[in-house]
């Protein structure tokens, strides 16, 4: 299957290419050419199978025609080696956790898919691939940890600096090995936007092969649609998906952009709402139909605190621009750090069921939006242990670290101090 670039400038290249190249060279984001329905029989008997048989059904429809079906579904059952379980939180609400992966976060998902990928479509090469990621706190760990020992490939995490929580921190810069830990002087924008200069630096890409893993990445971001499925089917099994709203707290949108993909798939999702902190751009698009980008606002669910994200070109090339289109399929909410405080202790004291401060924004989203004829599943996409500081204080509890979190923070840190400016960070992967 070909991808095309969002911005209609660059060619549209083979998936290896979008893969191995991340951004279009015109700077927009690749995206497939066809979007494949799967059978009404597949979604007859989801309800029977397992996450990694579902996986492998919509793997197909994405990527069956590049790769060969038995590497295919090997790599998708390497890289779901957890479990991705509904639980009932409230009456008609319910939690899709996604973070019993090896970080405890949902893009344990989409980046141990890639790693496999990646590692895939590189298996002949003799030229090393670096891989650059910018990271507001749970992609650099997911990324790290998924491509960690991988062969022919180093990765460079770029982070702003105080800006993730110190448990998040350790998950990427204590591995070693082929990781290499950025802490920019900035913000994530920042990291950001050095990660986009240098791919369209000409002189660096002569002297070394780039790529990306955030969520421009297809072969990061589609695999996130395995989940919605996963969902569907459990929900369907507990005898509650006919009026299934989905809520997803969003960033950077990669993740909601990958369950409108399943929508498109004939997942029978009855509409989406996406949760924002008060970084609320996507919110006021959906509000007024203008779109206006502006810096990131720092707040309590950090990896939310993105003030222009990435995957707005992808939904806009979704629904060819259509703001009533979009807005009739996706509700927005935004929340301060006040709100989201008050409901992850709410919700605590009153159902003993602990959020992490992104999941306390898709929650909160869904009592207030929810119809009494629908039910709702929000993404908790991650786990509360990663935010304790936060967390404890808020509940006034102690919640466990689990034993795979505990280990990273025996971990000695290491990192490359940068500051944010884009000749000084050339220089250094020149010189690499
Ligand atoms: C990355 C992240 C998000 C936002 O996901 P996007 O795909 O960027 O919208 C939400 N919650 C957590 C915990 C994350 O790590």
């Amino acid at each position: 299957m070909q991808y095309y670039s969002t911005n209609g400038k660059s060619e549209a290249v083979s998936l290896r290419t979008a893969v191995v190249k991340g951004l279009a060279p015109d700077r927009g984001l690749y995206m497939p050419e066809r979007i494949q329905s799967l059978p009404e029989s597949f979604y007859a008997e989801i309800d029977r199978l397992s996450f990694q048989e579902i996986s492998c059904h919509v793997a197909d429809a994405f990527f069956g025609e590049d790769i060969t079906s038995a590497d295919l579904h090997r790599i998708v059952c390497d890289t779901l080696s957890f479990e991705t379980p509904v639980m009932s939180v409230d009456s008609n609400i319910s939690s899709l956790e996604l973070f019993h992966g090896p970080t405890l976060a949902f893009k344990d998902v989409g980046a141990r898919f890639m790693a496999r990928l990646l590692g895939y479509f590189n298996k002949d090469e003799k030229q090393l691939v670096n891989v650059l990621v910018a990271t507001s706190g749970d992609t650099g760990s997911a990324v790290a940890n998924g491509f960690l020992g991988v062969e022919g490939v180093h990765v460079y995490v770029l982070y702003p600096k105080g800006k993730v929580s110190p448990i998040q921190e350790c998950q990427f810069t204590t591995l070693g090995q082929n990781i290499t830990a950025v802490e920019v002087d900035g913000v994530f924008d920042d990291c950001q936007t050095l990660v986009k200069n240098a791919f369209m630096d000409a002189e660096l890409n002569n002297h070394m092969k780039l790529t990306s893993a955030n969520s421009i990445n297809v072969a990061r971001f589609l695999p996130q649609a395995f989940y919605y499925f996963n969902a569907y089917a459990q929900m369907k099994k507990q005898g509650k998906a006919d009026n299934m709203v989905v809520c997803v707290p969003s960033g950077n949108f990669g993740n909601i952009t990958a369950g409108i993909f399943g929508w498109k798939m004939g997942l029978p999702i009855k509409r989406f709402i996406a949760a924002n902190n008060a970084n609320d751009i996507f919110y006021k698009y959906l509000q007024t139909g203008v779109y206006s980008p502006k810096p990131s606002v720092q707040t309590l669910a950090n990896a939310m605190d993105v003030g222009d994200p990435s995957n707005f070109a992808r939904i806009i090339d979704l629904f060819k621009g259509s703001h009533a289109e979009i807005s009739g399929l996706i509700s927005g909410a935004t929340y301060t750090d006040d709100q989201i405080r008050e409901t992850l202790k709410d919700v605590f004291d009153r159902t003993g069921y602990l959020l992490d401060p992104h999941g306390a924004c898709g929650y909160r989203a869904l009592k207030e939006q929810l119809s009494a004829e629908e039910e709702g599943v929000f993404l908790e996409t991650a786990h509360p242990a990663k935010f304790k500081e936060k967390v404890d204080a808020i509940t006034g509890g102690d919640v466990e670290i689990p034993a795979r979190l505990r280990a990273f923070m025996a971990g000695q840190k290491q990192s490359v101090a940068m500051s944010k400016d884009f000749a000084s960070f050339k220089e250094f992967l020149l010189s690499e």
